[in-house]
């Protein structure tokens, strides 16, 4: 039997939940062997065409155009979405922003601080443009699983991991959402 293809991405974030992945060392070589990794951050794709997957994996929240287009079309690929970390599953830090209108906000933070000096706005067409307000992924398209955290410990991630390769949509037990 081939093994389930999961895609990742990292979108308005800060690569954390990422990271927490990584820190399960070898215990990744057990989710390796029975998961197929295509399209993410770990393996330096360039572009977002992603193959069919059972699983869809979202670090980041959604606060720009490119990301909205990314969430989109890794949604009509997956079977299933996953939630990683407190960015992704709410918006997280990044909703901060969301009382400030998208111009003062950059005005603020690329012209006005006291340390700028001539500063200017990032607005250019190749610059992805930002949303009015940050959205958490599941405000943009449907989540079925969930792994909060800031980051999700690497126990939770393995365990929502493990879960769905064996058939399981899962909740995260409580005890591997909170830090002792
Ligand atoms: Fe970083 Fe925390 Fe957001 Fe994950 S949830 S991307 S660790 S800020």
């Amino acid at each position: 039997m081939s093994k389930p293809k999961v895609a990742t991405v990292w979108l308005e974030g800060c690569s954390g939940c990422h990271m927490s992945f990584l820190d399960l060392d070898e215990a990744l070589l057990d989710i390796l062997a029975v998961v197929d990794l295509t399209v993410t951050p770990v393996t330096d794709f360039k572009d977002y065409e992603f193959p069919e997957a059972t699983l869809g994996i979202i670090e980041g929240a959604v606060a720009n155009v490119e990301q909205l287009e990314i969430v989109h079309k890794l949604r009509k690929k997956c079977q299933f979405l996953m939630a990683w970390g407190d960015c992704a599953v709410f918006g997280g830090i990044n909703t901060m922003r969301n009382r400030i209108p998208v111009e003062a906000l950059l005005r603020r933070g690329f012209v006005e601080t006291e340390s700028t000096v001539a500063g200017v706005l990032p607005i250019h067409e190749e610059l992805p443009a930002l949303l009015s307000e940050v959205l958490g992924v599941n405000q943009v398209v449907p989540v079925e699983i969930y792994v909060p955290g800031c980051p999700p410990s690497p126990e939770a991630i393995a365990y929502a991991l493990r879960e769905v390769t064996q058939g399981r949509i899962p909740t995260v037990p409580a005890g591997l959402i909170h830090f002792d």
